[in-house]
């Protein structure tokens, strides 16, 4: 038996050494060590998979946003910091605390609670205040008076505040005059703390589009997502870091085998109802995957696959589990492989294309990959 085939024949494979150059290149261009942002599956690459590339490549810190995310990698990365860039209830402070998770801040209510869960530990849980220069969502707004707020925070014993950071809203836009703006107001925020003698051994703010596009500001660390995975948050990155003479490399496809091939008589209904309709005899292949594997039910009768180099149409409604391909004149047979989401350049069908057509955006064209498809990693060296 071979170990390498997947347990099933529809499966996201994600390419270990694609992950690792885009690593590289992220932190060369923007010149600060990486925290590898692996929430929601990695964006569908798969966590655990992806964040072992991470690790490997020297990122110094992984980034989620919720506390299950955060016990997951704890699994297996005993000793790596995670940090968790969202909320967690009150009742949660021992588990972060006993797992050793950085938690994000922004209420002094919490931080107190927090600290005297940890206290009562006997340990000290570490925290990064955030801080909302512009997104309007979570964070300290950067005022004298929350200055203060976070100077209580820091004098609470149970707690260490290792970090600081603020959230970018506009980076990938062509004019970076938002992102500028926030960036001033962090900058003057942490000026403000310094003059009330509080430090932080990491101060952060770069996501994907910062770090491609923008300056470091002598900042300690970038937390980056999107670009990890092969895809720009927007064209005006993509084209400042070719500027640069980089690019990132295509990491997450999404394969699939014909399970079932069969001439479809003219005047045959394929899938349910009435989404699909037979003028003539047609080769119809079936795809063991659907919208339970995230696979939009929009995107039949508009998306394509890739079938031995060639663009083949998806026909009919996408089902929960399956879905159709028309085949056409192309000699194929069960067992073939079918590319539903893949490089652009080979033809198949983009994060991009399928953003199009469903009206999101790159982002959640792979995070709506579930989990019930096998990741299958390649390139491992
Ligand atoms: C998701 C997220 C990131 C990563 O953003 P990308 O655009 O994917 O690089 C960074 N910071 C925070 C707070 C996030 O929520």
């Amino acid at each position: 038996m071979q170990e390498s085939l997947p347990p099933r024949a529809s499966f996201v494979e994600v390419n270990a050494a694609a992950l690792a150059h885009n690593f590289s290149v992220i932190r060369k261009v923007c010149q600060m060590p990486l925290m590898a942002v692996v929430k929601a599956n990695a964006y569908g690459a798969g966590v655990l998979g992806a964040s072992r590339v991470f690790v490997k490549q020297g990122a110094i810190y992984l980034g989620v946003a919720t506390l299950d995310e955060a016990l997951e990698l704890r699994t297996e990365f005993k000793d790596i910091p995670i940090l968790i860039l969202g909320y967690t209830p009150d009742h949660m402070a021992k588990t972060l605390v006993e797992q050793k998770i950085t938690q994000t801040i922004f209420s002094l209510k919490q931080a107190e609670h927090f600290s005297q869960v940890a206290l009562s530990l006997k340990q000290k849980l570490k925290v990064h205040v955030k801080v909302d220069t512009g997104m309007s969502r979570l964070g300290f707004l950067p005022t004298k008076e929350n200055a203060y707020e976070v100077v209580k925070i820091a004098k609470l014993k149970g707690l260490e505040v290792e970090g600081i950071f603020t959230h970018h809203s506009n980076a990938d836009a062509m004019f970076k005059n938002y992102a500028l703006e926030q960036a001033i107001r962090f900058l003057d925020f942490l000026a403000k703390l310094k003059n009330l003698g509080l430090e932080f051994k990491y101060r952060h703010m770069a996501n994907s589009a910062a770090a491609l596009s923008m300056d470091n500001y002598g900042l300690d660390l970038a937390r980056a997502g999107l670009a990890l995975y092969g895809l720009h948050p927007s064209i005006y990155t993509q084209d400042a870091l070719n500027k640069k003479g980089f690019e990132l490399q295509h990491a997450i496809t999404l394969k699939a085998q014909i399970v079932s091939l069969k001439t479809i008589e003219a005047g045959q209904l394929v899938g349910y109802g009435e989404g699909y309709y037979c003028l003539e005899p047609t080769r119809v292949g079936v795809l063991p995957l659907g919208y339970g594997d995230g696979i939009s039910k929009v995107l039949g009768n508009k998306a394509w696959g890739l079938l031995h180099g060639q663009k083949v149409p998806i026909i009919g409604g996408v089902c929960m589990d399956q879905c159709f391909i028309d085949v056409g004149k192309i000699e194929a047979q069960e067992g073939d492989e079918v590319i539903l989401l893949g490089d652009p350049q080979s033809g198949a069908m983009g994060a991009g294309d399928v953003s199009k057509i469903l009206g999101i955006i790159n982002y959640e064209a792979i995070t709506m990959l579930t989990r019930r498809l096998p990741r299958i990693y390649t390139h491992t060296s």
